[in-house]
């Protein structure tokens, strides 16, 4: 599967995952395509980078998902203790694998404090409550002012109240995530050190982000906002950093190899196409400058040339399955599904049955328009959404393939499972409803019919 663009039909999905996000209001604010970012081969690197550490934090029963997020700043933080969100762009500005996995440390030091969303949410309030206390104080000055030298005493008190709350709100917030960030890179340092990682990419990372760098100069970074880093913390964690026997560790060159091919999908993608060209022109005959091109190429138009590319990249490694996906999507989307459905299903026995790999192929079979796939289709797309339940494609197939079959229950119930996902209660319902009364009463596709009709809208939609 793909990373979204603008352009394209969208293979990214607006998930429960993203409704989970909706309180964060630089998230809310987008309008610019799916807020997450679904592709196999970078959720399976991040999942491979932060696995050894959940598990020494003791959270590896917990099932903590690694979401990636539509956004091209830097950042990554953790919302509700079941996930840590990750920008694409806090990949693409990770030049190795150790600085971002310094990053999921530092996140998972947050989940294990049990710090989570409960540091946002007070951000967020004392910095509105801050800004309250900001205008009445302001105000009181001014009404002070204006009453003239009889009334200099009730000016004063304008000036009370400003430094009074301001001040106390200020102060209490400050100590609060000032501790809850030395404890999360505290913990961090203590899981990369008993996995036998180094923390130099932890703090190169934060090192950038220090508060009076011209980085963090450059104003509302979102990551300095939710993980303030004055200079004496930066010191501290490079003085923990530096006495781990691990400090010079090198990175594993096949590591960096695939951090760098998923650095190079992701720009690929994600960025302009004179920018792709710029960071991987043609004199540069890497692996990941050629996957980048290679799709690039397919993204503007051409297929025969990227097709010519992504064989070149076969070649090179002829059991790499995204690189049979990406054939596989290239030709799905130049209209050739029948052609698709043998690199997908190369992709989908060398990635050992990923979800979004298998969904992608049943979109290929389905959009064959060939009766004789159907029932495979129907196979591979089940089995894909029970691995698989919060990207809507997968039931969107479904349903396509159940109606070709003429199986009209099925497929309701399944479009009705992609409005859903998708975050649209209204057509859910009346696609449940109307299965609702194609199903028998009490069967297993009533009662899951039965269930969305009855579910409440998620926080942040509209309830009509
Ligand atoms: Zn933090």
């Amino acid at each position: 599967m793909a990373l979204p663009r603008k352009t394209s039909k969208l293979t990214a999905v607006a998930t429960a995952v993203a409704l989970a996000m909706a309180p964060i209001p630089a998230l809310a604010q987008q309008a610019k395509g799916p807020p997450v970012i679904r592709d196999t081969e970078a959720e399976q690197l991040l999942r491979e980078y932060t696995r050894p550490i959940l598990r020494t934090a003791g959270l590896e029963k917990q099932n903590i998902q690694i979401v990636i997020i539509n956004e091209s700043v830097f950042n990554a933080f953790v919302a509700d203790g079941r996930r840590i969100f990750v920008n694409y762009g806090a990949m693409m500005q990770s030049e190795t694998p150790n600085q971002i996995i310094g990053v999921m440390a530092h996140e998972t030091g947050h989940l294990a404090g049990g710090h989570l969303s409960k540091m946002h949410e007070q951000m967020a309030q004392a910095q509105t409550q801050m800004i309250i206390a900001m205008l009445l104080g302001a105000g009181a000055m001014v009404a002070g002012s204006r009453g003239g030298n009889s009334n200099g005493g009730l000016a004063n008190a304008g000036a009370a109240v400003v430094a009074g709350p301001q001040e106390m709100i200020r102060r209490t917030l400050i100590s609060y995530v000032r501790q809850q960030e030395e404890n999360a890179d505290r913990a961090g340092v203590k899981f990369l050190n008993a996995t036998g990682q180094s923390a130099k990419g932890m703090y190169e990372t934060f090192k950038r982000f220090t508060n009076d760098s011209l980085f963090a100069a450059r104003g509302a970074d979102p990551y300095v906002q939710s993980h303030p880093m004055p200079a004496e913390r930066v010191a501290a964690l490079e003085e923990m950093a530096r006495s781990s026997p691990y400090w010079d560790k090198k990175d594993d060159p096949a590591l960096q190899l695939r951090h760098d091919m998923v650095r190079a999908k992701i720009s690929a993608f994600m960025e302009r196409q004179d920018t792709v060209y710029r960071r991987y022109p043609s004199s540069n005959d890497s692996l990941p400058a050629r996957y980048a091109r290679a799709i690039t190429t397919y993204l503007h138009g051409d297929l025969r040339s990227a097709l010519a590319q992504i064989d070149g990249l076969i070649q090179l490694q002829p059991n790499n399955p995204y690189f049979y996906e990406l054939r596989g999507q290239a030709l799905l989307e130049g209209a050739k599904p029948a052609e698709a459905i043998a690199p997908l299903r190369k992709a989908v026995s060398l990635s050992n049955n990923a979800p979004l790999i298998e969904m992608l192929l049943g979109q290929a079979l389905v959009a064959t328009d060939n009766k004789a796939y159907t029932e495979e289709a129907i196979a591979i797309l089940r089995a894909a959404v029970a691995r698989e339940s919060e990207a809507p494609l997968g039931y969107a197939q479904l349903a396509m393939a159940y109606g070709r079959k003429g199986d009209f229950a099925q497929a309701d119930l399944a479009s009705a499972q992609a409005a859903f996902l998708r975050g649209d209660n209204k057509t859910a319902r009346e696609l449940a409803s109307r299965a609702k009364t194609r199903f028998a009463v009490g069967t297993p596709g009533w009662v899951k019919a039965d269930d969305i009709v009855a579910a409440k809208p998620l926080p942040g939609q509209n309830s009509n």
